[in-house]
């Protein structure tokens, strides 16, 4: 169960080097999407050399629009495992259906994204796999609902678990959402499970990403998962709330650095 009360001692998940839970400070960095080889291999190798330990990149895209780009799926996948073998990074992508799960072989973390948190099917069935599960909070879902889907996966028999808050529906539209710092410390205290912090889509804008990351660590965040796009300019996704290499690599070591924390 995800709840503290049955299981005191903080959980990690992911292998040496890459422990995410119980004081480790994990960061993951990446595009939001897969879009070439050249930029996956230039993203990993700078991502890797400010202090990342996961690299991150989307190959199924859950899109707003259906006219918008859907990602580039298998071949994708291919390209993340591409830059897998010239970074030595574990990846983390997204899966939109329990489908496609042999396609997530030798990924090392499978995302659950927000839109998809209460897709239960695809929960039991994350279940039963043994693979680390990063499932993301929905736009407008509660806490308790978060800690629910993560208990869908656990009651399978699969206890890789990592929470992620990324934001969530407000009033507010001076933000792309608003980061609930609050749930942080609220699920810290609840559940055993690490959590981490996505500053990217929580603030939605590039400039927001440091205050946001500042925030989620002194809320006790076990780590982030920020993008990174070798140029945020031409991005296919997400463009706007991507860093640079040089502002992730000024995230992670400038003179107030969060390398630090790792
Ligand atoms: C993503 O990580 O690119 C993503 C789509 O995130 P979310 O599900 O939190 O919107
Ligand atoms: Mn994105």
């Amino acid at each position: 169960a995800a709840n503290r009360r049955f299981h005191p001692a903080d959980t990690i998940v992911g292998g040496p080097g890459a422990e995410i839970g119980q004081g480790h400070f994990t960061v993951i960095a990446g595009p939001c999407s897969v879009e070439s080889e050249q930029q996956m291999v230039t993203v990993a190798n700078a991502v890797k050399k400010s202090g990342a330990r996961y690299l991150r990149g989307g190959a199924f895209k859950p899109r707003t629009s259906p006219y918008a780009f859907q990602g580039l799926h298998e071949e994708g996948i291919r390209l993340l495992l591409e830059a897998k073998r010239a970074s030595g990074l574990p990846i983390v992508t997204e899966i939109m259906s329990e489908t496609h799960l042999d396609l997530f072989a030798d990924v090392d973390v499978i995302q659950v994204g927000a839109r998809n948190m209460q897709n239960f099917q695809l929960l039991k069935e994350l279940g039963h796999s043994r693979k680390p599960i990063l499932l993301k909070r929905g736009l407008s879902s509660t806490i308790e609902e978060l800690l629910m889907s993560a208990e869908y996966i656990l009651a399978g028999g699969n206890p890789n678990v990592i929470l992620c808050e990324r934001g969530i529906r407000t009033f507010e539209t001076a933000t792309r959402n608003t980061l609930d710092v609050s749930a942080v410390a609220v699920l810290k205290r609840q559940t055993h499970l690490p959590v981490i912090v996505d500053p990217s889509h929580s603030g939605g804008v590039a400039w927001l990403v440091e205050p946001l990351a500042r925030a989620a660590v002194a809320a006790g965040a076990d780590g982030l998962i920020i993008e990174v796009h070798p140029s945020p300019k031409t991005a296919l996704c997400d463009g706007a709330q991507s860093l640079d290499c040089d502002q992730f690599d000024e995230l992670m070591n400038g003179p107030r650095g969060l390398r630090a924390r790792a």
